[in-house]
């Protein structure tokens, strides 16, 4: 079969091995899998949080089974990463920080014309039968949606809130989408590309500002009687973006960090204006089945279309086409196929 392979940071399209399964293990035809700004991130070397498997973000249909509940022919989604649900970790509320969560793993990776889920993730909650009325590329959008509900839930969006989402790739704008589904009242979108600051203004921001050409904190104040936003949400990795987010919240409000920040990133910032201004920091990192499982229902009660977000659609073979123009911030999701 044809999966993507990373070889010394190189992405290769190779003929490998279909995985063979052992007691409990799933294999999964791949049908749609998205391009993660991380997977980008590992092929640069840039990544700082796992190993560099690539395809996290795959639908597809069970093509062999050794368990009783998933028969060939269902349509389903796979989580590459599940936790214990056991240690102290688990137990106390941080479940993507337990040891064994990052250690599973789809094989050989998403970009695969079959992966294979192993038994770990099949018994506990990775894997999700998709509704008749679920596509695909809809789909493929689960993960990282859900990756932004437990990130909101834990930073916490109230009704009326003024949200500023700093970044408006794939991620920023499933967080502006997200937002109003959970009662945000305006949300603001900044970006350094015009073709993402206008593409926000699509999907559900109210007002967004080009963060190369004006003041993004100004603003803001203008837009909030001089307060600043209730919540920022940092969505890219930018030590810029970082800063941005927390000159532009008010006396009292929360800063959600979610892009994952470039290697040793030092930020010069004054440590005292956060308790003077009483700022909480929260930081999310991935998700759990609690969160996939809602964010499959947000999809499928078509509270949210994902599928606006998707400006590229990509074989296999044209895989390395897809992450120069991720890498060039021509598109905001890529999606892959079989
Ligand atoms: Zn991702
Ligand atoms: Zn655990």
């Amino acid at each position: 079969m044809k999966a993507i392979v990373l070889e010394n940071g190189n992405p290769l399209l190779k003929e490998v091995p279909i995985p063979k399964l052992q007691e409990g293990d799933v294999l999964v035809k791949m049908k749609a899998c998205g391009l993660c700004g991380t997977d980008v991130e590992k092929i640069c070397g840039q990544y700082t949080a796992s190993q560099p498997i690539l395809g996290h973000e795959p639908a597809g249909i069970i093509q062999e089974s050794t368990v009783e509940w998933l028969k060939p022919g269902d349509r389903v989604f796979a989580h590459h990463h599940v936790p214990c649900y056991e240690c102290y970790y688990c137990k106390k509320g941080s479940p993507t920080m337990c040891p064994y969560y990052r250690k599973t793993n789809l094989d050989p990776g998403g970009f695969a014309e079959y992966f294979r889920v192993p038994a770990w993730n099949v018994k506990r909650g990775g894997i999700l039968k998709l509704p008749d009325n679920v596509t695909f590329d809809e789909g493929a959008f689960i993960e990282p949606l859900a990756t932004v509900i437990r990130a909101q839930r834990r930073v916490f969006i109230d009704k009326d809130d003024f949200i500023l989402v700093v970044g408006a790739g794939p991620m920023g704008l499933l967080h502006v989408m997200a937002a109003k589904v959970n009662g945000a009242g305006k949300v603001f979108v900044s970006d350094v590309s015009e073709f993402r600051r206008e593409y926000s203004l699509k999907v559900g921001a109210d007002v967004s500002f080009n963060a190369a050409k004006i003041n993004i904190e100004e603003e803001v104040k203008k837009l909030t009687d001089g307060r600043g936003v209730d919540v920022a949400i940092v969505a890219s990795g930018a030590p810029q973006a970082i800063l941005s987010a927390l000159n532009s919240v008010r006396k009292g409000g929360r800063v959600l960090l979610f892009g994952v920040p470039y290697k040793g990133t030092i930020l010069n910032y004054d440590i005292s204006n956060l308790l003077n201004n009483e700022i909480s920091i929260i930081s999310s990192n991935a998700a759990v089945e609690e969160d996939t499982r809602e964010a499959l229902n947000m999809i499928a009660n078509k509270k949210i279309d994902v599928t606006k977000l998707i400006t590229g659609k990509f074989k296999l073979e044209e895989f390395n086409e897809a992450v120069r123009e991720a890498k060039e911030g021509k598109t905001i999701k890529a999606i892959i196929y079989d």
